[in-house]
């Protein structure tokens, strides 16, 4: 994965940080962005630079496919554990 040689700098001269967008348009695309974005007090700062170039249209079906794979298999484990605990449950409340 090719990392940032400089770091850009905001509109108020503090250094952006790198983000990771998981939005469906950009999944995995890196960008720049102030620390501060939007929030705060006083002004916000809107300072936005992408990092990586678009994803191919291949690359965002796939992306978006394996990150649908990885959340389905996230919410059956955690289902699973939610199962596993009420048997535990269950089963000390027959022993004692
Ligand atoms: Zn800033």
């Amino acid at each position: 994965m090719e990392m940032p040689r400089v770091i850009p700098v905001c509109y108020y001269g503090n250094p952006a940080k790198l983000n990771t967008s998981w939005s469906n348009d950009n999944p995995g695309r890196r960008f720049f962005r102030c620390k501060k974005f939007g929030s705060g007090f006083g002004k916000p700062c809107r300072f936005f630079i992408w990092f990586d170039p678009p994803l191919t249209p291949h690359s965002q079906i796939v992306l978006l496919g394996l990150l649908k794979k990885v959340r389905t298999l996230e919410d059956a484990r955690r289902t699973e554990r939610k199962t596993w605990f009420l048997v535990l449950v269950f089963v000390t409340v027959l022993l004692f």
